[in-house]
């Protein structure tokens, strides 16, 4: 076995930089190329079909039949001109990745022999026999009907010889099986209640995007390593290996100088990235070694959901191509930094206004501080589901473990603003304010500078930390599908938003003024959401105690975590907004406890194999190997210097099996902690199960496995260690 650990690492010594071919023209000349964007749409559709696509992206209005089968036709024809001979929807169901199901775009011609074809109805409507998508209940086999269903807000694009045309994915009863249906749903429940509140300030405000630029980590290693170590290639993380002398303790690596090989790749995927219109835009080494990050510039948020979807596939693909593996695991090295997604988010108007940035007047101003505090507010209403959004297996070694955002949800928002909400909270009162006091309060709104976007500190221990003109939810794994934060936010804030506009409303009917109004209810959700905020470091001890002073929850168990899907709060603000309804919620809490407890069980599995067929073997082989030397000296040495001789290996001998021991005893038990969580039907009382029984023993078990790794002959230690993981590229 040992053989295959040094092969890998002499294959790494010899890797030479895969060469990248730049492309001719200036990135601006091809960014887009493989994009059905509305350009290439005027080129290749009728006026009448053009008019129809643009109206349905702007206004979300169904696609006449007729037209779908025009824009199929001038789709197809664009995509055979750029060398496609299939295509397919393309989907987010529920397990976390994308789906895609390629058909050729020829069909059987009468009297034999085939025909290019690809009808209207292909594009807007397909039925896919995806009967092994996660549905949590929604379809029974025998009804195992799904949709897919033409999302034309998201541009079809070109892939390889693939047409790829994005979709939503529901059940034949209508139910979503997937997350871009909710996503859209909950885009459009915020865009209508942050127009409404918008009038309040400006009457031209007639459509707010959400925005979104995700910053995406990972980590490099090179195929040879990736393929001698089956926990990685099975589960995505390492589940044993002792940490190398040196990691990240010098932060030598972070923003240090990328490597050629690593360029390679990342100049690489940007350039396929580019292709399909994807605006990456930041490249840099993160903190852990081998760690990274890319970061395009912010779209519209379907867009940007569907481009980092999109990318990873990219990633992951052209990785391959250098023989490099991309892990996007939120922790697959212990002891190092974990990779994290980054969504920063805020909302757009039509005239161009971020509802999130700080203007030059009183007014705008006050646009903003409804929409900070707004957003605030919502954050601390429903902190519980915000938490259950990003609560995934591979996060839970993240949060909360001292170096990514802690399990506790809190909002950051900056000393600055921190005291202007303090003024507000003290200043207006419910009695009314004199005309001085409403000029002082304006010119103190009006101070907000506008370069607080430089100024705001850069907390990076908060979960959800305002930087500026945007919120970041930091809280996200670096695996997951960032829908599914994004849909949680956009509806809690959408809420908060429409009762803010119903409270307000309610106090200009009794003949408040509306400034005052607006006051009067911004300081009152200033108090009422004042324990989320908080400034300080959100990795110590003292956080953890003060927060549980302050009420806030502290899960870091994701089957616990997950109840908030279920809850009452949770459900009654999902199903008024019409953006999930509680079957749905039901169906999501089940998919997701579901592949919890699958991932947990594969990585019971694995580590058990581990141990029992690479790591006993091994030490009983080292053991071997030290009593064959004992038997030696005492053979060649007189008793009393024998003794002193064979001491050191003795010793190392009864450390062996003492360990021996304790490991072949825990994964025993484990596996019977497993089998008995198995026999549980119901996945809500199977999950936490896992994660209360199985789970401890990994830590346990890989203590030992940890220890002897260090003493064990090097020479025949099976698996890459961390040193070569980290270190050799
Ligand atoms: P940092 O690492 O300092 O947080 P980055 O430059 O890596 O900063 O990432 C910042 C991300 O925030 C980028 O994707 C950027 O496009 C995005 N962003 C900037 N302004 C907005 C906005 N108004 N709405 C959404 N995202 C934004
Ligand atoms: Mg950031």
């Amino acid at each position: 076995m040992a053989t295959i650990r040094f092969k890998a690492i002499e294959e790494v010594l010899n890797r030479k930089p895969v060469d990248v071919t730049l492309p001719s023209v200036k990135t601006s000349e091809y960014f887009g190329e493989n994009v059905f964007d509305k350009y290439k749409m005027q080129e290749y559709l009728s006026h009448e079909a053009y008019k129809n696509v643009v109206e349905s992206i702007n206004q979300g209005i169904r696609i006449d039949r007729k037209i779908a089968n025009q824009v199929a036709i001038g789709m197809k024809a664009w995509a055979v001109d750029r060398g496609a001979t299939h295509y397919t929807h393309w989907f987010h169901p529920l397990n976390g990745s994308t789906a895609e199901k390629h058909d050729a775009f020829f069909e059987p011609a009468e009297g034999g022999g085939v025909i290019e074809n690809f009808q209207g109805e292909m594009l807007v409507q397909q039925e896919p026999d995806a009967s092994s998508f996660p549905s949590g209940g929604i379809r029974n086999t025998f009804e195992a009907r799904g949709y897919t269903a033409w999302d034309p807000s998201s541009p079809a694009f070109v892939y390889g010889n693939t047409l790829c045309i994005p979709t939503i994915f529901v059940a034949y009863t209508g139910e979503a099986l997937d997350y871009k249906t909710p996503l859209i749903k909950s885009l459009n429940f915020l865009d209508k209640a942050a127009v409404d509140v918008c009038q309040y300030f400006d009457k031209d405000v007639e459509k707010v995007n959400v925005t979104l630029g995700w910053e995406q980590e990972y980590f490099l290693i090179d195929s040879a390593l990736y393929n001698a170590r089956p926990d990685l290639y099975l589960t995505g993380r390492t589940l044993i290996g002792h940490s190398s002398a040196k990691d990240q303790q010098l932060s030598d690596h972070y923003f240090g100088s990328i490597s050629d090989r690593v360029k390679n790749y990342m100049v690489d995927f940007e350039i396929e990235a580019y292709k399909l219109g994807i605006p990456v835009k930041t490249r840099h080494n993160e903190v852990a070694p081998n760690q990274f990050e890319c970061a395009p510039i912010f779209e519209e948020a379907n867009l940007a959901v569907d481009h980092n979807q999109i990318l990873m596939t990219l990633m992951d693909k052209v990785a391959r191509c250098h023989n490099f593996r991309v892990l996007f695991h939120e922790k697959p090295f212990k002891g190092v930094n974990g990779s994290g997604k980054h969504n920063n988010w805020s909302m757009l108007t039509n005239n161009g206004k971020n509802l999130l940035s700080p203007g030059k007047t009183p007014k705008n101003n006050t646009q903003f501080l409804t929409f900070l505090i707004n957003t605030v507010k919502a954050v601390h209403d429903y902190s519980d589901i915000l938490r259950a959004s990003v609560a995934i297996a591979g996060n839970e070694h993240r949060l909360g473990a001292h170096e990514a955002p802690p399990a506790i949800m809190s909002v950051f928002i900056g000393s600055q603003l921190s005291s202007m909400l303090d003024q507000l909270e003290k200043r207006v009162t419910n009695k009314k304010m004199t005309p001085d006091e409403k000029t002082e309060l304006k010119l103190d709104i009006g101070k907000i500078p506008e370069i607080l976007l430089d100024n705001t500190d850069r907390n990076r221990t908060s979960p959800f930390a305002f930087t500026g003109n945007r919120f970041e939810f930091r809280a996200v794994g670096s695996s997951a599908n960032v829908a599914s934060p994004m849909i949680t936010l956009n509806t809690v804030v959408a809420n908060q938003l429409v009762q803010f506009k119903k409270e307000v409303d309610a106090l200009i009917e009794k003949g408040i003024k509306k400034d005052e109004a607006i006051f009067q209810i911004l300081k009152k959700y200033i108090i009422a959401s004042k324990k989320i905020r908080f400034e300080g470091n959100g990795y110590g001890e003292d956080w953890i105690k003060e927060a549980a002073k302050r009420g806030l929850s502290n899960i870091s168990d994701v089957p616990e975590a997950l109840k908030a899907f279920i809850s009452k709060h949770t459900k009654d603000v999902f199903e008024k907004s019409q953006v999930l309804t509680n079957r749905e919620l039901e169906a999501r809490y089940d998919i997701r406890l579901e592949i919890y407890t699958k991932k947990i069980q594969i990585e019971a599995r694995v580590l058990g194999d581990l141990i029992r067929n690479h790591v006993i073997p091994t030490l009983i082989k080292y053991q071997n190997i030290l009593i064959a030397n004992v038997r030696g000296l005492k053979e060649l040495y007189p008793k009393d210097v024998y003794e002193k001789m064979a001491e050191p290996q003795l010793n190392t001998i009864s450390e062996i099996s003492e360990r021996i021991a304790i490991i072949k005893d825990s994964v025993d038990e484990m596996i019977e902690a497993r089998k008995k969580a198995n026999t549980i039907e119901n996945i809500r009382d199977k999950a936490p199960e896992y994660s209360k029984l199985v789970v401890p023993y990994f830590e346990k078990i890989r203590y030992h496995v940890d220890k002897l790794e260090l003493i064990v002959d090097d020479e025949i230690w099976p698996f890459p260690k961390y040193r070569e993981m980290l270190f050799t590229r």
